[in-house]
């Protein structure tokens, strides 16, 4: 008889957004008049920047020609890409990676996902609350944890944002071996300033720990003294790992293209003690288990960085931020405290009730739909977010409705 991987058995309940859709459909059967307006899931609203669809318009007519066709590429991705990645992100920020360290993707959720393969069944594991549910669940799935006893997974550490500490948790008083960090942070908004993360990477530097870093909304980024990478602190070349994405910073949601930095020097450790280094492993998991983006959508994102499409793209973040702002002063008119906004596009309210209780509240009275903050994790509870990737028009209509409502 055939078995299951029991771990599956042990993920909590259903998926946070199965939840909201089901209450959503159950309101708008109840009240098919009132029309919706969701401020909830963190998808992107807006097109493509017109450099990326010139890109795969001009990408998509060399595949139709003989000459200009192609098959499988490098499973790393296009030389083209990881220079203009390395050259882009990094070494103009003074963050010493190269090409070679940059492994192209199609996306920094399953990047996010398949890396924890490389580690051990046993090492201790330091996971944010509240977080971004794919670096706990594919770590339960993995048989990392024990069983979930009022919310919590048996074995974790676990990074409690709260307000007590600016959404930015400290360097736990216990060591632990893999340790996910995001910033600008899903769902908080919160970011960590240059101190902060150089904790970290201390931290992880005495601890022969690996931090992972999701900096998956660093194009939000505007104050100039929060770092932009990881790599901007010393010593982190040795200890961390980073996650990007064209996902949020240039719309590609439907499109598909990221990209993980694993620097040649961070290692991880056998039974013997014997050094390994990550990137001789990724590499070898990443070419056995994956075949390369599309060319066009490596295309796609190699053209955000001309000089036009990074007008782009910043143009865009730029719009959904003038969102954000609109939502922080919203929610400031109502004498609700939040947090994010200003270097991202999520906004965390502190409600100063139950999440779920706000969440009902917003939808029957203003037809609004956020994420309660508990569906994140426990230190959620009393929080929602507010998302700011929507049109002008829907942010707008959706802050009065509140506005009147409450
Ligand atoms: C959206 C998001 C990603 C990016 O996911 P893709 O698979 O690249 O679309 C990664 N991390 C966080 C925290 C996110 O919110």
């Amino acid at each position: 008889m055939i078995r299951i991987n029991e771990n599956y058995t042990k993920l909590a309940s259903s998926y946070l957004f199965a939840d909201i859709a089901r209450r959503v459909a159950a309101y708008v059967a109840a009240n098919p008049s009132k029309p919706v307006i969701r401020l909830g899931i963190g998808d992107v609203t807006e097109p493509l920047p017109p450099v990326c669809v010139e890109a795969l318009r001009a990408a998509s007519a060399e595949m139709g020609e003989r000459a200009t066709f192609k098959g499988s590429g490098p499973e790393q991705g296009y030389a083209f890409l990881r220079e203009a990645i390395a050259q882009n992100d990094y070494v103009e920020r003074g963050c010493a990676i190269s090409p070679d360290e940059i492994f192209v993707s199609d996306g920094a959720k399953c990047d996010c996902a398949n890396i924890q393969e490389l580690f051990a069944g046993d090492i201790r594991l330091a996971i944010p609350d509240p977080v971004y549910p794919v670096y706990l669940d594919t770590n339960v799935m993995a048989g990392r944890t024990g069983p979930s006893i009022g919310g919590r997974y048996q074995g974790v550490t676990y990074l409690e944002s709260t307000a007590a500490n600016g959404y930015v948790p400290d360097v736990p008083s216990v060591p632990t071996d893999l340790i996910y960090l995001c910033f600008p942070n899903n769902p908080t908004g919160a970011v960590a300033t240059r101190a902060q993360l150089a904790a970290w990477v201390d931290y992880a530097r005495r601890n022969h720990a690996v931090i992972l870093f999701d900096s998956a909304y660093e194009a939000f980024i505007r104050d100039p003294q929060i770092p932009h990478s990881i790599y901007e602190i010393e010593g982190a070349r040795d200890v961390a790992l980073e996650f990007r994405s064209f996902s949020k910073t240039a719309g590609f949601t439907g499109t598909r293209c990221a990209y993980l930095v694993v620097p040649k020097g961070v290692v991880a450790y056998d039974t013997a003690g014997k050094p390994h280094s990550l990137h001789n492993l990724w590499n070898r998991r990443h070419t056995t288990k994956f075949n390369g983006v599309a060319y066009p959508v490596q295309k796609a994102a190699a053209a955000t960085y001309t000089e036009e499409g990074r007008r782009q793209t910043r143009a865009l973040a730029d719009f959904y931020l003038g969102n954000a702002k609109l939502v922080r002063q919203a929610m400031g008119r109502l004498r609700l405290r939040c947090v994010g906004g200003d270097n991202a596009p999520y906004i965390w309210v502190n409600t100063g009730r139950d999440s779920w209780e706000f969440f009902d509240l917003l939808l029957n009275r203003a037809q609004v739909v956020c994420t309660p903050g508990a569906g994140f994790g426990r230190c959620g509870e009393g929080h929602v977010r507010i998302s700011a990737f929507n049109s002008r028009e829907n942010v707008v209509s959706a802050l009065d409705r509140i506005a009147r409502a409450l």
